[in-house]
């Protein structure tokens, strides 16, 4: 071989290994305030401002955890069949970092809250059932800015701030067990699972689930290894922070193992990061192993013990999941697998359901978001939930076309003007004049001050209109 090839086209790398995924998800709870201690959750604040001593470690302040983020835990524990501990501990994970305050990070060990669960997802119509290895909460930590780089990362800074802000704010980390058997759909499947997941996350209303703003984020796990041979050495691709993106980190990294393992190499156990922009990972730290962290139950804490009682009185709160209002929407609106899935996929799910709510069919809603608006999104290079439109709104122009008010080409500029932001669709009609004219009297009026304007009208002219109830007419002249 001359050189060897640091990528494999995906087909050939699916033809000759087997890929084994495996996701680590972090939540940021949308708890009033933060896991240890009274300052507020919020996002956005001054650097440093939302802090006290017990999130900045000083010497001498105690933790006391947060019973909402405990209670958001079981929730999401028992949304995704998991068993819920009787009885478990926070530990201390010792490592260094500036943005750590503490020196170490409360979290989670071999107690989880709650583990041994599953989340059920379908890709192009074939189901697979991811298995939920462990849901455990812990506190996040602060933000590090690098300045003077070209990168924003350390390398090559002249300066680095840290704002502790987020240092102490409730995460959940929703760890999957190793999906194999996925094949050429791995990257997909990942895709699924974060985005199902999120979902549930939001049906539970237990965070904002905002990737690009951070409250979501995803280390993937890929390995590959020959078919029937044991699983290879896994790599963990780092806050990977958008849906598109899980696919593609997944992707590009069978290219990459195939190509090492072709060269007859090993494939190093290490975190990788990923880089938006390329499309590629490139090697972060060699990953660290349990025993660096030097675990140990956090003295400082009391255990965790839920009520069985306390827990079911949560699992009879939980609302209806994703899963089962998809479900029940296509019954109400008649709708093919194949129709359901070009709504998910379009992220056009909710938004037709807020639109039906709103007062519109749920054919038009359909075909408004699915058409119109998906283009606007198209053009604009932006989610469909981005557009500067509500379903509300959406639902008010299919009205006025269902009832007459506008056909659909003034319809369009109606939904135009409201995407430019002037304002409503009444407003708009009413601003641009754009409202269709069916009163019979009031056109023949438009009509005779139509000729009478004419310099020449010819005589033999025979004049149409069109009547909302009687279609084309002839004009009674
Ligand atoms: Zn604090």
């Amino acid at each position: 071989m001359t050189g060897a090839a640091t990528v494999v086209p995906y087909a050939e790398a699916i033809d000759r290994y087997e890929p084994v995924i495996g996701l680590e998800t972090h939540v940021e709870l949308g708890t009033v305030t933060k896991m240890f201690c009274g300052c507020p959750a919020s996002f956005g604040a001054e650097p440093n401002a939302a802090v006290c001593p017990v999130c900045l470690g000083l010497p001498g302040s105690l933790p006391v955890a947060n019973r909402a983020a405990i209670e958001y835990t079981i929730r999401i524990g028992l949304a995704l069949n998991c068993s819920v501990a009787s009885w478990c501990r926070f530990a201390r994970k010792n490592y260094f970092y500036p943005d750590m305050p503490k020196d170490y990070q409360i979290s989670q060990y071999d107690e989880p809250l709650c583990t041994d669960g599953w989340l059920d997802i379908a890709v192009d119509g074939a189901g697979f059932r991811i298995g939920i290895e462990r849901v455990h909460l812990e506190e996040d930590t602060g933000k590090s800015l690098h300045v003077g780089g070209a990168t924003g990362r350390i390398h090559g800074a002249d300066y680095s701030l840290v704002d502790y802000n987020r240092a102490g704010i409730p995460l959940v980390e929703v760890v999957t067990k190793p999906v194999p058997g996925t094949g050429a759909l791995a990257p997909v499947v990942a895709r699924a699972y974060v985005t199902e997941l999120r979902d549930v996350l939001r049906a539970l209303r237990v965070s904002d689930v905002r990737m690009e703003e951070g409250s979501l984020r995803c280390d993937v796990n890929t390995s590959l290894a020959p078919p029937g041979a044991e699983w290879g050495t896994r790599t963990e691709t780092k806050n990977v922070n958008s849906l598109r993106s899980v696919e593609r980190a997944v992707r590009s990294e069978i290219e990459r193992q195939a190509a090492v393992l072709d060269a007859g190499r090993r494939v190093v156990q290490e975190t990788r990061h990923f880089h938006e922009d390329s499309g590629l990972t490139t090697p972060g730290r060699s990953k660290e192993e349990a025993q660096d962290y030097r675990y140990f139950p956090e003295p400082d804490l009391v255990p965790v013990a839920p009520s069985a009682d306390w827990v079911e009185q949560l699992r009879a709160t939980l609302p209806e999941l994703p899963s089962a209002s998809r479900a029940r929407l296509q019954a109400e609106w008649g709708l093919s697998d194949l129709d359901m899935t070009a709504l998910s996929n379009a992220g056009a799910l909710d938004l037709v359901a807020d639109t039906v709510a709103a007062g519109a069919s749920p054919a038009d809603a359909r075909k408004w978001w699915l058409g119109e608006l998906s283009r606007h999104a198209n053009d604009a290079g932006t989610e469909l939930a981005a557009l500067p439109v509500t379903p509300a709104q959406v639902a008010r122009i299919a009205g006025l076309v269902a009832s007459g008010a506008l056909t659909d080409r003034l319809a369009r500029q109606v939904l135009d003007g409201v995407l430019a932001g002037q304002g409503d669709p009444d407003e708009i009609v009413a601003a641009r004049g754009l409202a269709v004219v069916s009163d019979e009297a009031t056109l023949l009026a438009a009509v005779d001050a139509a000729i009478a304007a004419s310099p020449r009208p010819r005589s033999s002219t025979t004049i149409w209109i069109w009547a909302a109830a009687g279609g084309w007419r002839r004009c009674p002249r």
